[in-house]
């Protein structure tokens, strides 16, 4: 089948030979054929090598996104491969059977667009038989065309019980997408059961904020948590615990843990009761600039403070602002922290490259007049991976720092 032919600008094929998926309006010099809404497409370069396989999106001006760097139907067989391999990787690092993880990270596992998690465990409610969930993001115009292909292709690949579609966000207007959220296979229990780093929690996914639980923090909670024993410990937009639970676990000797989410909180508690953990850990329904910024006054001391805001950067313009509120955080918390004591301080956008992020770190150590040394610079966990050549998949920092 002769399918339509996309021709780039002279030198827009570089940034795509470097290995980044995306090709946007203005890098295209024409376009042979009729290309359909979502349909499949060849790119070549200027001098009319190929260059692969993408997803057309006439909405959207990421205009095409590349699936295959070679001449290839985005069919079954290409699906199942995909998500084969995507597994493959992370049975390098974890086991699928008994750990949740995410299994497919979009472009990273060379499908654009489609997020998939898998949570292992078992219901919290009714029958207690163990099983596997999936929740799936269908953030892309191609895949969202092709959801029963993918949901067959992943049923060949990973057996699960349930498949929820948790297609969110504001990503999903700039493809010209509705938001979808419901169940796609099977039946999808209220609350699952499942353990991290040997804690329990009590996963809420087909109704809590993202997919349920940020799996990309998984290792990061274990090297945070092994600095905490004896330590008083600050968990700033905890969500559901992931780290205050695992440094009371841990042997820290009192955690607070503040979000802006009263739902998240009450997640919060009930996992600390599951584990053990209540009479260490308590809970505070704050915005944290405000929080911190009364803390500060009472002149409170913690020997641990965890910093993982939101993303504050959604795109370029927004960059400068997002300085501005990650140096206020990181400012303050250093001022509170005890001589000796940690911070563990994250940004989870990749528009706050690596270089703005230590920059702001110094930056706020200078006028809080406090030297750091550096303990761990981390990432995200490798359920997430980084490729090259696609900076967007390096997004989540991680500085793990004593606070002289
Ligand atoms: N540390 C968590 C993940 C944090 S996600 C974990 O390990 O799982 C970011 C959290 O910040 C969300 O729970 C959100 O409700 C909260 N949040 C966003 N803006 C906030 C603000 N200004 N003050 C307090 N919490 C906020």
């Amino acid at each position: 089948m002769e399918r339509p032919i996309v021709i780039l600008r002279p030198r827009e094929d570089l940034r795509i030979r470097a290995g980044h998926p995306w090709i946007y309006d203005n890098e295209i010099a024409r376009v042979e054929g009729t290309p359909k809404a979502g349909g499949e497409i060849e790119v070549q370069d200027s001098r009319r090598l190929p260059l692969g396989s993408a997803f057309w999106n006439p909405a959207s001006r990421i205009r095409a996104r590349i699936y295959s760097r070679k001449p290839c139907p985005a069919d079954t067989a290409f699906f199942v491969d995909s998500i084969r391999a995507a597994l493959e990787w992370r049975r390098r690092f974890f086991n699928p059977e008994i750990q949740s993880l995410r299994l497919v990270f979009g472009e990273a596992d060379g499908i654009p667009g489609l997020i998939i998690d898998s949570f292992v465990g078992k219901p919290a409610k009714d029958s207690p038989q163990p099983g596997r969930w999936l929740t799936a993001q269908f953030l892309s115009l191609g895949v969202a065309r092709r959801k029963e292909l993918i949901l067959d292709a992943l049923a060949q690949v990973f057996p699960s019980t349930g498949i929820m579609e948790r297609s969110e966000g504001s990503v999903l207007a700039l493809e010209g997408l509705s938001p979808a959220v419901g169940v796609l296979r099977g039946t999808v229990p209220e609350s699952i059961l499942m353990s991290e780093n040997g804690l329990d929690f009590a996963i809420d996914i087909a109704g809590g904020q993202k997919t349920g639980w940020f799996l990309d923090q998984r290792a990061n909670r274990a090297a945070v948590a092994r600095l905490a024993p004896g330590k008083r410990v600050l968990d700033a937009f905890c969500n559901q615990g992931g780290f205050g639970l695992s440094c009371a676990a841990a042997g820290a000797s009192e955690v607070l843990a503040v979000d802006s989410s009263a739902e998240a909180l009450a997640a919060l508690r009930a996992n600390a009761e599951l584990n053990g953990l209540s009479g260490k850990v308590r809970t505070e329904e704050a915005n944290v600039f405000d929080f911190l910024r009364t803390i500060e006054r009472k002149g409170e001391k913690f020997g641990l403070i965890v910093l993982d805001p939101p993303a504050f950067a959604k795109n370029r313009a927004s960059i400068e602002a997002a300085g501005r509120g990650y140096k206020d955080l990181n400012l303050r918390a250093m001022r509170m922290l005890e001589r000796g004591g940690i911070l563990a301080t994250f940004s989870c956008s990749h528009w706050f490259g690596p270089k703005l992020f230590d920059d702001m770190i110094e930056d706020a150590a200078h006028d809080a007049g406090r030297r750091l040394r550096t303990i761990e610079e981390r990432s995200q966990d490798l359920d997430h991976p980084i490729v090259s050549g696609y900076g967007e998949s390096r997004y989540l920092k991680c500085r793990i720092l004593e606070v002289e």
